[in-house]
């Protein structure tokens, strides 16, 4: 099964206290499209100017994304930039320029519509309802988002809720939606305003997820170094719904298993600048990771 994807595609500008490396393929859709391709074929909606780099339309396309629903539009693309402090966990946003982005409307081919997982990536919530308004009968849809959005388009996001089957949000993010402290309670909290299944990132502490069935508490891979985390959350979701999309059976079966390997191609995201390190990752390496987070979590 092809999982659709819609989100950021950007150029990212980023500046660690090691390095700066500009202009790098980034954005959210980007992260999770080159993060599911290990599991299952990928569908990339989004858009990029006229300015994007033929080498990373060449790079999706080695990576075998689907590239008939990226529109490329006249003008410049979604850029994104931002300064890691000495502790990664501390980012600061320098720059955001929409670009194209600023007029984007997205349009499914119809070769698209009958996707049955589809991720809403991180994006403006008026364009994820977009995107699910014209899918057929989707079987699994995830919602991600960001603070900006519950900022400055809340009753979007809260219309979004009830139509997405799981919302991934990070830690900050469910307590300042929910206000309350206690993650497991905000949880909770959010599953009442809509979605089956919720989780909760918590960056290099792993993630939570909350369900009907209860709570599965899902690891992050051990990670020595962190050269650059931009988009680890955008990889976790991503390797998550191309393994849901890739294995049999109903999804509720395979959702921890789905998780773990989220976190461990988070962890190649990590790695290095943009989507380097995650492309150089393979299965093989990715299944040796997850038999160590096996044995790391055994008792
Ligand atoms: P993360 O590190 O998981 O928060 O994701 C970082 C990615 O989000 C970068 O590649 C950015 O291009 C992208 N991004 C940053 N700001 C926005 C925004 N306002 N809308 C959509 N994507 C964004």
């Amino acid at each position: 099964m092809s999982v659709l994807i819609v989100g950021s595609t950007a150029l990212d500008s980023i500046k660690t206290p090691k390095a700066e490396n500009p202009r790098l393929l980034g954005g959210s859709a980007s992260h999770a499209a080159f993060a599911a391709s290990f599991f299952a074929p990928v569908r990339l909606v989004g858009v990029v100017g006229d300015d994007f780099p033929k080498a990373y339309l060449a790079l999706y396309k080695k990576h075998k994304i689907n590239l008939e629903g990226l529109q490329i539009a006249s003008g410049k693309t979604f850029h994104w930039s931002g300064e890691y402090e000495v502790n990664m966990n501390n980012r600061r946003t320098l720059a955001t320029e929409l670009g194209v982005f600023e007029t984007f409307s997205p349009h499914l081919p119809d070769s698209y519509k009958n996707s049955e997982f589809v991720l809403l990536a991180n994006i403006a919530p008026g364009l994820q309802h977009h995107v699910l308004d014209q899918m057929r009968r989707p079987k699994l849809v995830v919602a991600d988002t960001m603070d900006l959005w519950l900022n400055i388009a809340l009753p979007d996001l809260l219309k979004l809720l009830p139509r997405v089957d799981g919302f991934v949000l990070n830690e900050s993010e469910a307590r300042q939606l929910t206000q309350e402290d206690n993650l497991f309670s905000a949880a909770k909290k959010i599953r009442a305003m809509g979605p089956k299944f919720v989780i909760i990132k918590k960056g290099e502490h792993g993630a939570i997820l909350s369900s009907r069935q209860g709570i599965f508490l899902a690891p992050a891979y051990p990670l020595e170094k962190v050269v650059d985390p931009t988009g680890a959350g955008d990889s976790f979701v991503g390797g998550m719904m191309g393994y849901l999309a890739g294995a049999p059976g109903p999804f509720e079966k395979n959702l921890r298993k789905a998780m773990i390997y989220g976190s461990i191609v988070a962890s190649y995201c990590c790695e290095g600048f943009g989507v380097t390190a995650t492309i150089r990752a393979t299965r093989a390496g990715i299944e040796k990771r997850l038999r160590k987070l096996e044995e790391l979590t055994k008792f």
